[in-house]
């Protein structure tokens, strides 16, 4: 397993992390599997959208914040509840297809962590299964 280091900058934020797994299933030489994206944080997510137009994730976060506002009657006393809501709705991880040693996305299509309680410092693991 690889870690790759995400440092968020604001308190919602969409991070294309494309590049970075692309590099590690290079150094891997692993050019037909699969690759797992996982997030070990249980206020962030991983997801696939389109990473051609910045304005697409902007407004997913946007929309989020809507449907899930940051203060409710929530009973989880940390006070992030919105970000624990949201990162069950969006999901901890992703896999994506591996050949000819590259991920198998589609033309519009790039690997974001999502941050919903930052700026931190993040994790995320990152398997890579193939020969
Ligand atoms: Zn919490």
């Amino acid at each position: 397993m690889r870690t790759l280091q995400v440092r968020s900058h604001k308190q919602f934020e969409c991070i294309n992390i494309t590049s970075q797994v692309q590099k590690l299933i290079k150094d891997s030489g692993v050019k037909d599997g699969i690759v797992t994206i996982y997030c070990p944080h249980t206020t962030a997510a991983i997801t696939i959208n389109e990473g051609a137009d910045p304005s697409v994730v902007k407004d997913l976060l946007y929309e989020l914040d809507k449907v899930i506002p940051l203060r409710d009657n929530y009973q989880h006393l940390e006070g992030n509840s919105a970000a624990h809501i949201k990162s069950s709705i969006i999901g901890c991880s992703e896999s994506v297809i591996i050949e000819n040693g590259s991920l198998v996305l589609g033309t519009w299509q790039a690997i974001f962590f999502c941050e919903f309680d930052g700026p931190r410092n993040r994790k995320v693991f990152v398997k890579i299964i193939g020969k």
